[in-house]
């Protein structure tokens, strides 16, 4: 009884001045929720001991863990950079300072100046979409998925649509093709086996029925050895003859010319315009390097159909969406790709990044063992699937650590790096220049805790 008896009272225990500089309405009723569960755990004999500074500590603790940021800045130095898990692209910082006007103040998101009356929220991104690629009209999403969905949901709701077996694809997130179409209304008419599409089995397929021809990218497999697919400008001609319409979902797309030989594998947004499809769609946040989106390039009867469809106004985009995907296709557009960060970590050369490894190396020598080293990545976010890129690693061993336990150690400071034959690596092709002081501090911070 005098245990319980020793419990604070909450009014007067969260006057404590350890709780000085908390907000006392938030640390009021964390207290009295863990003062209230320490006296349940007396009456149950599931405590038999209590001292106020662990009961202080334990509402301190709890304050933290709800009011610090869940969603934190991390250095990625796995070398992938469209890192699904990490974020995907990044925002060049300029380019958010431009786009901050438009959200943080009222703007002419959907307001025509010259008329004075309500305008179109899609109108802002189409004219330089519509310059850069020469189509007849663009339409943005939600993202990708979205995109996918609101094309075969207009279009192909109880009509078939011509999918090739080889492209049947599961992405991550369980984003599976045939189940995104079943869901859409869409009747999936697979041709073609596993290895081997033709032709003449988009020719064959198509009926009474049929509303599309559906080019899928393979984003996170390949088929090697005894395969054929049909390119997507060939579909595009028999989907012509046919009056049914054609569409590529590009899962990644991008605007510029990739390097390491990466061009002719994967063309362009702007190769693919030179066939004239009806409908392309991609995303804003993989290879394009802006913000999560789905666009949709194509015909304008089309996309004016896509317009008319319900579902656009549940998966509409937010002004900072279209000012940040303005932003970055002006940047396209001027040529000014280092503006974008995604496309600048791919664009390096190594011996760039040789410099930056070193630059590290020499601050991290003393206190460790590293070893720079010429390594292979990849893009990421299904883009180039099984292609490798060059770049520069630096190898790290301290305390006679596995590498486990090193990626273990960085990964607590936020600083998430790649294993590859037994050795931990921090990979270049992902660490900003201006990020390098901070990784060096954190490594410290490791190695002399
Ligand atoms: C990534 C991808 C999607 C989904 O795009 P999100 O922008 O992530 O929604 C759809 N299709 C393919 C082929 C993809 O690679």
């Amino acid at each position: 009884m005098s245990l319980l008896k020793s419990i604070p009272k909450v009014d007067k225990f969260i006057n404590h001045n350890s709780f000085e500089n908390y907000s006392s309405k938030l640390i009021a009723k964390i207290a009295k929720e863990l003062i209230n569960q320490l006296r349940e755990d007396i009456l149950s004999q599931k405590v038999d001991s209590f001292d106020e500074t662990t009961l202080i500590e334990n509402v301190i603790k709890q304050y933290e863990s709800l009011t610090q940021p869940s969603l934190q800045k991390v250095i990625n130095a796995t070398g992938v950079i469209v890192h699904t898990n990490l974020g995907r692209s990044l925002i060049n910082e300029e380019v958010f300072e431009r786009a901050k006007t438009i959200a943080t103040s009222y703007n002419n998101l959907e307001y025509d100046l010259q008329k004075g009356k309500r305008g179109e929220r899609y109108a802002h991104i189409s004219k330089v979409f519509c310059e850069l690629l020469g189509c007849e009209d663009v339409l943005i999403v939600n993202n990708n998925a979205s995109a996918v969905f609101l094309i075969l949901n207009t279009f192909a709701k109880n009509k078939e649509v011509v999918v090739s077996r080889g492209e049947l694809v599961e992405i991550g997130g369980s984003f599976r093709v045939p189940d995104v179409m079943s869901q859409s209304g869409a009747k999936l008419h697979e041709i073609g086996t596993t290895n081997k599409t033709h032709l003449y089995d988009y020719e064959n397929a198509v009926n009474d029925n049929t509303s599309m021809l559906m080019k899928v990218h393979k984003s996170n497999y390949s088929i090697e050895g005894f395969s054929s697919e049909v390119p997507f400008e060939q579909i595009v001609k028999i989907a012509q003859e046919k009056e049914v319409i054609d569409y590529y979902d590009m899962g990644s797309g991008h605007l510029v010319d990739l390097p390491y030989n990466l061009k002719d594998d994967e063309p362009s947004v702007l190769e693919y315009m030179k066939c004239n499809p009806s409908l392309l769609s991609f995303s804003g946040d993989k290879l394009l390097g802006s913000v999560q989106a789905g666009i949709i390039v194509g015909k304008k009867e089309l996309i004016a159909k896509l317009k008319k469809n319900q579902l656009l106004r549940m998966l509409r985009v937010d002004k900072l969406t279209l000012a940040l995907l303005e932003e970055n296709v002006k940047s396209v557009l001027l040529g000014k790709l280092e503006e974008i960060p995604t496309l600048k970590m791919l664009f390096t050369s190594t011996e760039v990044l040789e410099q930056r490894a070193k630059q590290l190396q020499i601050k991290l020598q003393e206190h460790c063992n590293c070893q720079i080293k010429a390594s292979q990545t990849v893009i990421g976010g299904g883009t180039t699937p099984n292609k490798k890129i060059p770049t520069i690693v630096l190898s790290l061993e301290f305390k006679n650590y596995k590498p486990n336990k090193i990626e273990k150690l960085l990964r607590g400071k936020n600083i998430i790096g790649r294993i590859e034959d037994e050795k931990f690596l921090l990979d270049f092709r992902t660490i900003d220049e201006n990020e390098l002081e901070l990784i060096e501090n954190r490594i410290k911070e490791v190695i002399h805790a």
